[in-house]
This record gives structure tokens, sequence and C-alpha cells, in this order.
């Protein structure tokens, strides 16, 4: 999960008319404060996450976060890769059953 609600972006050409979208007074290459959800997908700026698994503290680029702006660090994320490749397994081999 996101840990800083707020961050300050400079904002660029493109995006000023979707932060505008959203309420905000966003102005060409101007600092603004924003709600850290609503960064653009693919973002580059460093947030501060923690493992929605095992809260492990870390500072990933927003677009790294998941969809749902979940965060998964690597050792959780290669557990939950695991658990899914088992069960996909599992649901292969009753298909081959029936
Ligand atoms: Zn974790």
């Amino acid at each position: 999960m996101i840990l800083e609600t707020e961050i300050e972006i400079i904002v660029n050409n493109q995006q000023i008319k979707y932060y505008k979208n959203l309420g905000y007074d966003a102005k060409y290459r101007k600092l603004l404060k924003i709600k850290t959800e609503h960064l653009v997908k693919g973002s580059h700026y460093k947030i501060f996450v923690s493992c929605d698994c095992c809260d492990v503290k870390k500072v990933i680029e927003f677009r790294q976060l998941k969809k749902d702006l979940s965060y998964y660090c690597s050792a959780c994320s290669a557990k939950n890769k695991k658990k899914e490749r088992i069960y996909h397994g599992r649901k292969n081999t009753n298909f081959k059953k029936n």
C-alpha cells in the first residue's frame, strides 16, 4: 500500500489536462502537490510503499504498483506466483481427467 498520501510533482505539457480534470490548479512546469494515487499511470516518481503481504517498507516507482495500487515485495510476489502455478497445475490435471 502507499505510505505517502501526497506528492509534489512538476507538471509537464501532456499532464496539464489530466490534472485539471482531477480538479488541480495545474500549471506547466510548476510544482503541484497531488494525492499520490493521482499520479499518471506509468509514472516514474518514487514513492514510499509497504508490502501488502509482509509489511516490509520500500521506495519504488509509482508504475511498479499493481492496478489496485497494492504492492507486493519481490519475495511475496515470488511466493504468490508459485501458488498460482500450483493452482493452475491442478486445474489442468482435473481437466485432463474429465
Ligand atoms: Zn512482502
